[in-house]
């Protein structure tokens, strides 16, 4: 098996949550896990859990910073969107911001050079529109609970981006709860942003330790 076969068949996933789910159990509100949450995304495209293949290739890249890793990953999160079928709805791709901290810990921006990635395989540009100004804490490091409290207004626009009418799919390596994905969303919509999507490598499961 090739690594794009790999990729999970769109109806096996979310598309609101990215959560990995059995065939009947999904339907146009979402999953059990995200029907009642508020998500500011308009749909979500992932290559795989976050396990085997996926997790030794994005942990190669990030942590190991093989960096020629961008390529094949974004090959991945190419095959993800086309699998979603909004692939010619996208105007631009936002990488999410990476903070300093992690950008010494790294010593490259991953979700940047991924996003650079998937905009040559898909012929459209990448809008670096949103920055961060610096959590409190690294998400990792926190529980799912008091995530979304850690992220809620630490992205920022940036001061020249008019993003008023586009089509944006936020681009990252790894979803954990989404609520980075989520805030960044709402920060985009609340400029005016027609549609935001996202696209990761990877989304760990509901019951997968967060580490
Ligand atoms: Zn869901």
């Amino acid at each position: 098996m090739t690594l794009l076969e790999s990729v999970t068949p769109p109806d096996r996933y979310c598309s609101r949550c990215g959560q990995s789910v059995g065939p009947y159990l999904l339907n146009a509100s979402g999953c059990a896990a995200c029907r009642d949450a508020r998500l500011y995304l308009d749909g979500m495209a992932r290559a795989g859990p976050y396990d085997g293949v996926f997790r030794e290739m994005v942990t190669k890249y990030k942590f190991g910073r093989d960096q020629h890793l961008d390529r094949p990953l974004g090959r991945l999160i190419k095959s993800a969107i086309e699998g979603r079928g909004w692939n010619g709805e996208i105007d631009a791709l936002v990488p999410v911001p990476t903070t300093w901290y992690n950008r010494l810990r790294y010593r490259f921006r991953p979700a940047a050079q991924l996003a650079r990635a998937v905009g040559g395989e898909l012929h459209v540009p990448v809008l670096p529109l949103i920055r961060v100004i610096g959590k409190k804490y690294n998400q990792m490091d926190l529980p799912a609970s008091l995530r979304p409290g850690n992220v809620r207004g630490v992205f920022k626009l940036h001061p020249r981006a008019r993003p008023a009418g586009a089509r944006l799919c936020i681009i990252d390596d790894v979803c954990t709860t989404g609520a980075t994905l989520n805030e960044i969303a709402r920060v985009l919509k609340k400029a005016g942003a027609a549609t935001v999507y996202a696209a990761v490598v990877a989304k760990t499961e509901a019951d997968q330790p967060i580490t």
